[in-house]
């Protein structure tokens, strides 16, 4: 089975909840770049310091920044693992390449208007990084996570002015990775918003196994 993977796909595709599942039944070890940036953000590093600015606007974290944060983690990695979030540029592309061969970049693809809906009626756990929707995977007690019980919010840029800008980010930086892993013959793309999440998740497995 593929181990080396990343996950691709604009903001609100599913990769976070895809990543979740990949995780508890494969035993992917997932690293998400937005995770480890909000933490950093709640623990008032420096580096949460420097992120919040371009997290706040929807914009992308300097490379630089990405990169180093990046190199370490990935380097320790042991066994099946998925990235989260990354690379987002095709700088962090070529700089990942300078560490892993990776095995396949599974593209989520959803269109932009399911995209909002997503996105302004996701809620996030701050505690464990579970993810929800309001009306399509809601918790079981209102405003709580299922898996911790901790107390859910909304990020700050899962607003809608903050989600239009994250959507032109995407298209800008993150889009053309498509087309770079498609030429190394690496790319898997899975239509997001088609069946339930556990269709898209057999799916993606069988992509995993072939
Ligand atoms: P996410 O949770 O993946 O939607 O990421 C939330 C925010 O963190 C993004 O909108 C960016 O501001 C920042 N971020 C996450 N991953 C990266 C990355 N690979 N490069 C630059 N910024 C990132």
């Amino acid at each position: 089975m593929k181990s080396k993977i990343i996950l691709l796909g604009p903001p609100g595709a599913g990769k976070g909840t895809q990543a979740e599942i990949l995780g508890n039944k494969l035993g992917f070890t997932r690293l998400s770049t937005g995770d480890m940036l909000r933490e950093a953000v709640r623990n008032g590093t420096e580096l949460g310091k420097k992120a919040k600015t371009y997290m706040d606007a929807g914009g992308l974290v300097p490379n630089d920044i990405i990169i180093g944060m990046m190199k370490e983690k990935i380097e320790n990695l042991e066994g099946a693992f998925l990235l989260d979030g990354y690379p987002r540029t095709v700088e962090q592309a070529d700089a990942l390449g300078t560490i892993v061969d990776i095995d396949l970049a599974v593209n989520i693809d959803v269109d932009d208007d399911v995209l909002i809906d997503r996105l302004t009626k996701r809620r996030s756990c701050p505690k464990c990084n579970a993810v929800y929707h309001l009306t399509n995977k809601p918790p079981k007690k209102d405003g709580i996570c299922d898996a911790c019980g901790a107390e859910l919010y909304q990020r700050d840029d899962d607003k809608e002015e903050t989600i239009k800008n994250r959507l032109k980010v995407y298209r800008e930086n993150t889009f053309p990775l498509i087309d770079y892993y498609s030429k190394k013959g690496k790319l898997f793309t899975v239509k997001g918003n088609e069946g339930t999440i556990d269709d898209i998740f057999a799916r993606i497995e069988k992509a995993l196994k072939d």
